[in-house]
């Protein structure tokens, strides 16, 4: 295991290059995720890796983009923190680059209440703000925030860059931020925030770039995965989606429940005697499509599936993205395209298939054979919504905004 010195000894070269590579970290309570982007074309990846089973069995895993694995470790499983494996992140990309140095690295953060717009270079006052947010999330942040703090520590000339995944919401208006409570609970931060925004904001500029007529009108960009959302853009900045104040809330995911009546929680607790534990557990881990079909939690094992019930809950899923799909057109006043990303999204055509079916009403018509061939436009010529599949990359978002910020240093 890696002590702070070795690493600093490690990274540390006297000042940091404006032209090293561009580090990015994503941190989560059981894996760390990482990537080295290259100096100049910062777009460019050089290695994806990861360290999971954090906490139960530790291993490492690094890949060139062709899929060639460079380097591959095990630890027990005490051996290991987050903030053990994110030094171990550091050392294995300090290894790799040998030579070009680190010039900084971009975390994603998912949480940056009312107060981060945008990304920002991290200091001791950054992170005491995004502390203070991490009853709102505290699933993910904070983890996010020690796999900050581990580099501060270890490497402290290196320049860390948040980036958060609500920042993009940041743009719906007042009204959609609102829940219908007393207005000292908006006011102490009870408010809907979204997230997926990094990927949201990568499909809002590929959008630009591919379709920019349509990228200026109004869309719908589905983020199908193990968690999914729906977010809806008006010239590409976000006027609702459909998660809320946590990332439980809107469709039906792999293992989240989604939209809940408060009053199901009640009953739980007061009736069957669930704690606060419990519904957590249950809303996060046990519901959406595995809950749901008692099978799996992932698309493809449902497919595969000859039950019943896992069919029905893909039906259910279908079925909860067209009803949302049907409030964000509303919220838009009207629909100009759908862009279709994440897991599923990108590589499961049936479901876009029984998605746009649902959604015929309000105009789209899909092209059988592009929408099997799944990328770019799938929709018919001619359809009066464009439907679009574009594979996101948050993780490239990080590093271009750790770029830009790097280069205003
Ligand atoms: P995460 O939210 O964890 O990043 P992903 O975006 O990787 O998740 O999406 C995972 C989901 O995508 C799983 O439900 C998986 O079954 C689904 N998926 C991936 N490939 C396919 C495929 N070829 N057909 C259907 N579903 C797929």
């Amino acid at each position: 295991m890696s002590s702070p010195e070795t690493v600093t000894q490690a990274v540390a070269p006297a000042k940091v290059s404006p032209d090293g590579c561009v580090a990015v970290v994503n941190a989560g309570s059981s894996s760390v995720k990482f990537a080295i982007y290259e100096p100049d074309a910062r777009q460019d990846v050089r290695y994806h890796g990861k360290i999971e089973g954090i906490g139960t069995a530790p291993r490492l895993k690094v890949e060139r983009p062709d899929g060639e694995t460079v380097s591959e470790r095990s630890w027990r499983a005490e051996a290991l923190d987050v903030q053990a494996a994110t030094l171990e992140v550091l050392r294995t990309a300090a290894d790799l680059i040998r030579g070009s140095p680190i010039a900084g690295i971009g975390h994603r953060v998912v949480h940056g209440g009312t107060d981060f717009a945008a990304p920002i270079r991290v200091d001791d006052a950054v992170v005491a703000a995004l502390k203070r947010l991490i009853p709102l999330a505290p699933l993910h942040q904070p983890f996010n925030l020690a796999a900050i703090e581990a580099i501060a520590q270890a490497a402290p000339h290196i320049p860390q860059v948040a980036c958060f995944d609500t920042a993009f919401h940041r743009s719906q208006p007042a009204l959609a931020q609102l829940f219908g409570l007393p207005r000292k609970f908006a006011e102490e931060g009870v408010r809907r925030y979204g997230f997926h925004g990094l990927s949201y904001e990568y499909i809002a500029g590929r959008l630009a770039e591919t379709a920019p007529e349509l990228a200026r009108g109004r869309v719908i960009a589905a983020h199908l995965g193990n968690g999914a959302s729906l977010c809806a853009m008006k010239g590409g900045r976000c006027v609702a989606t459909t998660m809320g104040f946590t990332a439980v809330d809107g469709l039906l995911m792999g293992t989240r429940c989604g939209t809940l009546d408060p009053g199901v929680v009640l009953y739980l607790m007061d009736e069957k005697g669930l704690s606060v534990r419990d519904v957590e557990d249950l809303v996060y881990r046990r519901s959406g499509l595995l809950g749901v079909s008692g099978v799996s939690s992932d698309m493809r094992g449902l497919r595969a599936s000859p039950e019943p019930a896992a069919a029905e809950a893909i039906a259910l899923f279908v079925y909860r993205v067209v009803r949302e799909a049907g409030s964000l057109a509303a919220a838009l006043g009207g629909l100009d395209g759908l862009v279709f990303t994440a897991g599923i999204g990108e590589n499961d055509p049936q479901t876009r298939a029984e998605i746009a079916a649902g959604c015929a009403w309000l105009g789209l018509e899909l092209d059988e054979t592009r929408n099997a061939r799944g990328s770019g436009r799938v929709s018919r010529d001619g359809s009066p919504v464009e439907v679009w599949v574009i594979p996101t990359n948050e993780e490239a978002m990080i590093a271009r905004h750790a770029a830009a910020v790097l280069a205003t240093i």
